[in-house]
């Protein structure tokens, strides 16, 4: 059954969560609730009205929408999440995740790693792409 991926950060001390099963109980860490992260769209045709973001630090400028691209093959079983490292800081925390019908996937990006981020799924279907950036926050390729 395919779920809506959800991540959820503490304000506090920066840790982050991403959500296997959701019985609706409130999260905390640091003695304060968890905020969900909420996704900035990136592919705007497909905007979802409901994942508006409220991300502060979100990129107002010429450089919007160009964080990361997403390329999915022909059969649809392979992906390629290219991001542009030109926003990342030394200290930024970055990876790339990618939510299937029957799950997902995550892969860390390091400062001196490629940009291109490569996953493949089998038995399953992608459904949308994420890359969370640290100075930028979370954004969500939908297919
Ligand atoms: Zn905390």
């Amino acid at each position: 059954m395919f779920r809506t991926q959800k991540f959820y950060m503490c304000k506090d001390c920066g840790n982050i969560i991403g959500v296997i099963n959701n019985t609706g109980i409130p999260m905390y860490c640091c003695r304060q609730e968890m905020e969900e992260l909420t996704p900035q769209i990136i592919n705007s045709k497909n905007s979802n009205q409901n994942e508006k973001s409220n991300s502060t630090h979100s990129l107002k400028n010429t450089h919007e929408n160009n964080i990361f691209k997403v390329g999915k093959t022909i059969d649809g079983k392979s992906i390629s999440v290219i991001v542009d490292k030109s926003y990342l800081t030394p200290n930024s925390i970055c990876w790339a995740y990618i939510n299937t019908k029957k799950g997902g996937q995550r892969k860390n990006i390091l400062k001196n790693d490629s940009p291109v981020v490569n996953f493949k799924v089998v038995d399953d279907e992608i459904i949308s792409a994420y890359l969370y950036c640290s100075e930028h926050g979370l954004f969500k390729w939908i297919f």
